[in-house]
């Protein structure tokens, strides 16, 4: 008994040898922090979402990045210790915050100088929060990932964010994820169980194949697999479905990574230049600069965009 199973742990060894390191590597971003899509904004259920999110992104160890909105973390005017509360639980966590803009501006709609006043607004807590723990503010994600309309307003605003010390998180897989989210809050706010698990069930196999593509674009702008950077939002979709996600991704051949070793693969030098449609991934607007046409993104099942509602007419 004994050698049969010092034969099976010599073959498990071997196994564990032989298989390389996971090619596929990608970090994981969430942005409207403190939260996004939930079925209800009670501070107990607020606290409980975003206790299931960090314990989810533990258990993977995964080092997520959290783009905050801080309009959020007011209450008819007054800012909301326990909102505040959320953000620290994060940070508590080990994980990063950033800036998304206060009120969660488009850059494209907004013009570039009340953009900037909104983003700088959007800093005060978070900076204070994250100097409260030796680190410092850098990371900035464009709400809609609206990059600005001209080349002159991109370039501006790059000067803006390089003199304020930030630097871009980019965005390579995105897809209708917040769509689903706003089904799942609502499906679970009017109490229907049943449609926020088929919600749930058809999550994970929409976001696989919003990898597929992403992967799929990779390979033919690049020839090979390249670091992704993955938007999810901090919603009650994810709290309750991180683990069946993460679990798809391992079993694609995923590692998890921090934004700073994803940016460190060369494709991120490569320019976005003008060709971007607005609200594009980096990966989509690289496509369109080689005269590629990205796909269309994978259909939402037509009960996910009726629980969605008006939701998802809201964006992101
Ligand atoms: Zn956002």
């Amino acid at each position: 008994m004994a050698r049969r199973l010092l034969f099976l742990f010599l073959c498990l060894s071997l196994a564990a040898t032989a298989a390389a390191e996971p090619p596929h590597a990608v970090a994981i971003t969430f942005d409207d922090l403190p939260y996004a899509a939930v079925p209800s904004e009670d501070d107990a259920q607020l606290e409980a979402m975003t206790e299931r999110l960090l314990h989810g992104l533990q258990s993977e160890q995964v080092p997520a990045v959290g783009f905050v909105n801080e309009a959020k973390l007011y209450r008819e005017g007054t800012l909301d210790p326990k909102r505040v509360g959320l953000l620290r639980r994060w940070l508590a966590a080990g994980f990063e915050l950033g800036n998304h803009t206060y009120s969660h501006l488009s850059l494209d709609r907004s013009g570039l100088d009340a953009f900037e006043a909104d983003l700088l607004q959007g800093e005060i807590v978070t900076r204070l929060l994250m100097q409260s723990t030796g680190k410092t503010l850098r990371w900035f994600r464009h709400p809609f990932l609206h990059r600005g309309t001209t080349p002159e307003v991109r370039r501006q605003f790059q000067a803006f964010l390089a003199a304020h010390g930030y630097t871009v998180a980019p965005v390579t897989v995105n897809g209708g994820e917040w769509i689903f989210a706003a089904a799942y809050a609502h499906a679970l706010s009017e109490g229907d169980e049943d449609a926020a698990r088929r919600i749930g069930a058809a999550y994970v196999p929409y976001m696989q194949a919003v990898l597929a593509q992403a992967e799929q674009l990779a390979l033919d702008l690049f020839g090979r697999p390249i670091s992704q950077v993955m938007v999810l939002h901090a919603n009650t979709l994810n709290a309750d479905h991180f683990a069946a996600l993460a679990a798809m991704l391992k079993q694609r051949g995923y590692r998890f990574i921090s934004l700073d070793d994803a940016l460190r693969d060369s494709a991120y030098a490569s320019p976005l230049g003008s060709s971007t449609l607005e609200g594009e991934s980096w990966l989509q607007g690289w496509a369109r600069e080689a005269g590629l046409r990205p796909p269309a993104e994978p259909p939402i099942p037509g009960f996910v965009t009726q629980w969605a509602g008006t939701a998802s007419l809201k964006g992101y």
